[in-house]
């Protein structure tokens, strides 16, 4: 008699504004994928992003507009097209509104009822998420896994008396290759025309210089990466 069942599918989730996508979110994947052997990795580009149409008051910047959803998808598929675990949901750009990680995961859940979900987060997204939403739903819809990223602690101590009463790997935190890299510094840098070349993938670098993202507003039409 064989007690054969099929293995349970499980999917990584990788969420972020991706504007543009760089190689810090790319090694933040694959590593989580090895270490937490996922089939797949599902990168979900925000919609709205409310936090980042706020600005930022403590330093004083202006509000920034985030890229066209289309150009920061389009750049999410170009840089993770090599890649045969990785895919691209549009489940967030094409919801209204402002993206909530409990909706890109009912979503997701929707579409995959039969699946494992991890949410994969880097150190500084984790700690916002569980605190301003609430933890119990998303833990009830999938994994978490934080991943480390330089200049931010990764922890989750407050959490620590709640998970005791949940499964061990409910939510998990995982060393990985550090790479010091942000979108907010490759914007920058495309803006100013320094070079964000082995930042993002090459299919990224020369997307990036086609539509002219980034640019300031006098500067737009100069067409060097
Ligand atoms: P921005 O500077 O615009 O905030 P970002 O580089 O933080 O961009 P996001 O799209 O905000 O990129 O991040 C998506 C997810 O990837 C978040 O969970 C974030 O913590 C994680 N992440 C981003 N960069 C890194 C990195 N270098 N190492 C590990 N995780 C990262
Ligand atoms: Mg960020």
């Amino acid at each position: 008699m064989s007690s054969d069942r099929p293995r349970v599918r499980r999917i990584g989730v990788m969420g972020g504004t991706f504007d543009p996508i760089h190689n810090g979110h790319l090694v933040a994947a694959s590593e989580v994928a090895y270490r937490c052997r996922l089939d797949e990795v599902i990168f979900v580009p925000t919609g709205q992003p409310w936090q980042k149409m706020t600005g930022d008051a403590e330093n004083g910047t202006a509000p920034r507009s985030v890229s066209p959803a289309e150009d920061r998808y389009l750049m999410t598929v170009i840089a993770t097209a090599s890649n045969p675990r990785f895919s691209v949901s549009r489940v967030d750009i094409e919801r209204e509104g402002a993206t909530y990680t409990v909706d890109t995961l009912r979503d997701l859940r929707a579409v995959l009822p039969d699946a494992q979900l991890y949410f994969i987060t880097g150190a500084d997204a984790l700690e916002s998420i569980l605190s301003w939403q609430h933890w119990e739903e998303l833990f009830a819809l999938a994994k978490f896994v934080g991943v480390s990223r330089p200049g931010y602690e990764l922890h989750a101590e407050h959490l620590a008396d709640h998970l005791k009463t949940l499964p061990a790997d409910t939510l998990q935190t995982l060393e990985i290759p550090a790479l010091a890299i942000s979108s907010t510094d490759c914007r920058e840098r495309a803006a100013t025309g320094r070079p964000v070349w082995y930042l993002v993938p090459d299919g990224v670098v020369q997307y990036i210089a086609k539509r002219r993202l980034y640019r300031a507003r006098a500067s737009r039409g100069v067409s060097a990466p």
